[in-house]
């Protein structure tokens, strides 16, 4: 947009799109849509999670080719959400949703990481802030829900996985490049854990002959955290008056403080 570009305003509540420093030079102001998109992708992480760990799309593809043959006790079981840990990586406002959404499946235990302990949230569900290393070797359950900053980025490598149990799930509906894919994939293959699911990847779009996509225990969708009618339409809302409230050197709804 050249040197007349004064606001920005961004359809979602990460800003790792964005040359922050660059737009902290320039003096641009910037607004993004947090809080509105909290419950559609905490709502879709749990869908994304019970995916993956009661293998729907892989029993649903047995219905279609044929698979589905006479009751076998042991066919197309997976790990359930009952007096389970669940980890989960940044406490944040979708990370509190999520694990709202995941106690009353009875889950015995939570866990989580961050830049520090947050005790006032963490209280709702007694949660326990934990090293990285201890949350990934002890929960059945991770899920991945905070920021990409330089901090998170590839966070979720070799070493992670290889703490993880071979029972456990992981799950990520924060951004791809927190996790190293190639780590994820060798975990996955090796059955050094159970199974992934995945909203977000890298790149976006997954290019269709990723070695993921081989992988019957890897849920993969296409960046639809936020996806309801209500909630985009809230967004669209939101971004809108982010822009004009920017344009017009007015206290925006949501600005990002830089
Ligand atoms: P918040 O800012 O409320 O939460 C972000 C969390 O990240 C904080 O709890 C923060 O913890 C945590 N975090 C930061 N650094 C670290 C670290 N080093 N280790 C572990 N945790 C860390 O944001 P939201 O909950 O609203 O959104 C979170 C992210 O979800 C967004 O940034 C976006 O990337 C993604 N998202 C994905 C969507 C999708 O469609 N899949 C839709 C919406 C969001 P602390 O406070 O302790 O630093």
């Amino acid at each position: 947009a050249g040197p007349g570009l004064k606001v920005i305003s961004t359809l979602s509540v990460g800003f790792d799109h964005l040359a922050l420093d660059e737009i902290k030079k320039r003096g641009i102001r910037v607004g993004y849509t947090p809080d509105v998109l909290t419950d559609a992708t905490a709502e879709l992480s749990v869908a994304l999670l019970l995916s993956a760990c009661r293998r729907l799309p892989e029993a649903a593809e047995q219905v279609k080719s044929g698979g589905w043959t006479t009751w076998k006790p042991l066919w197309m079981c997976g790990y359930g959400l009952s007096d389970s840990t669940v980890g989960i990586i940044g406490l944040g406002r979708i990370g509190q949703a999520v694990a709202r959404r995941l106690k009353p499946f009875g889950v015995r235990k939570f866990l989580y990481t961050g830049s520090g302990p947050k005790p006032e949230s963490a209280a709702e569900f007694g949660a326990e802030f934990v090293p990285l290393t201890r949350l990934a070797e002890e929960s059945d359950f991770v899920v991945v829900t905070c920021a990409l900053t330089p901090a998170t980025q590839g966070m979720c490598n070799k070493d992670f996985f290889a703490r993880m149990k071979k029972t456990s799930v992981f799950v990520n509906t924060s951004r791809g490049a927190v996790v190293n894919q190639e780590d994820l994939y060798d975990a996955l293959a090796h059955g050094q854990i159970a199974a992934a699911g995945l909203d977000v990847t890298t790149p976006e779009p997954l290019p269709t002959d990723h070695p993921l996509l081989s992988l019957k225990n890897c849920v993969i969708l296409p960046h639809i955290g936020s996806a309801t009618y209500a909630t985009r339409s809230t967004m669209a809302v939101l971004a809108a008056n982010n822009l004009l409230a920017g344009l017009r050197g007015e206290p925006m709804p949501h600005e990002l403080k830089l």
